[in-house]
């Protein structure tokens, strides 16, 4: 299986070559053209897998095909990812970028606790398309109403199992319920049972599952 026959556009596609990957992984492979075809997903998937470039190339591809949202004075953010840690949000990030290589004027922005707030206030003030962030911080810029999330097309709840783990239950039920219903939820989680399915049943709508 090549990156070419997965349905990817071109900006992409020239991206992921940049990258230096040849092959799709087997998350990428499943995940990306069910995305596409815009299914919510559930994805059983560990960290190594390539999940990220699974769930953020076919959130580019919207925003590449799309028109960039007026110059609205507090436009929503288009895709929202939320991660239990710092770390993973970074990384999160940085994979963002390297993945939208090409794509103009896109603005990411990293949302995320035990860093300051100034940087951060800073970039809400501006446009963001990628808001990657971890719950607990993200509730704060909610209340203090700088971030709008009533737009997003896009929303990726990564390592759900750890963030429930960590108790960011309530943060994330108060955060997906700022999102439109139109959206498109993908899920991501090492294992799949009990609070991590209760919590996919409540979010997601008729998603479809995949097992790495
Ligand atoms: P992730 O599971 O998303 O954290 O990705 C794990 C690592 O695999 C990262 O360093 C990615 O840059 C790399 N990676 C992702 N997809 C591919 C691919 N198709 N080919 C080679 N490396 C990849």
């Amino acid at each position: 299986m090549s990156f070419d026959n997965l349905g990817l556009a071109p900006v992409l596609l020239n991206a992921i070559k940049k990258a230096g990957f040849t092959n799709p992984t087997k998350v990428q492979e499943q995940a990306i053209p069910m995305a596409l075809e815009g299914h919510d997903l559930i994805v059983t998937a560990q960290t190594g897998s390539g999940k990220t470039a699974a769930f953020m190339l076919p959130a580019l591809q919207k925003m590449a095909t799309q028109a960039v949202p007026s110059k609205e004075k507090n436009p929503s953010v288009q895709m929202l990812v939320l991660t239990p840690t710092r770390e993973l949000a970074l990384q999160v990030a940085e994979a963002a970028k390297v993945y939208s290589a090409g794509m103009k004027d896109l603005r990411i922005a990293t949302v995320v606790g035990g860093m300051p707030y100034g940087a951060q206030i800073k970039a809400l003030s501006r446009r963001v398309d990628i808001l990657v962030a971890t719950p607990g911080r993200l509730i704060d810029h909610l209340q203090a109403k700088r971030v709008n999330l009533s737009k997003i097309h896009s929303l990726v709840l990564d390592e759900a199992d750890r963030m429930l783990d960590m108790g960011f239950i309530d943060d994330i039920e108060s955060i997906v319920a700022q999102t439109p219903k139109s959206r498109q939820t993908l899920m991501f989680s090492a294992t799949f049972e009990g609070s991590v399915a209760r919590l996919a049943e409540e979010m997601l709508d008729e998603p479809q599952r995949i097992m790495i």
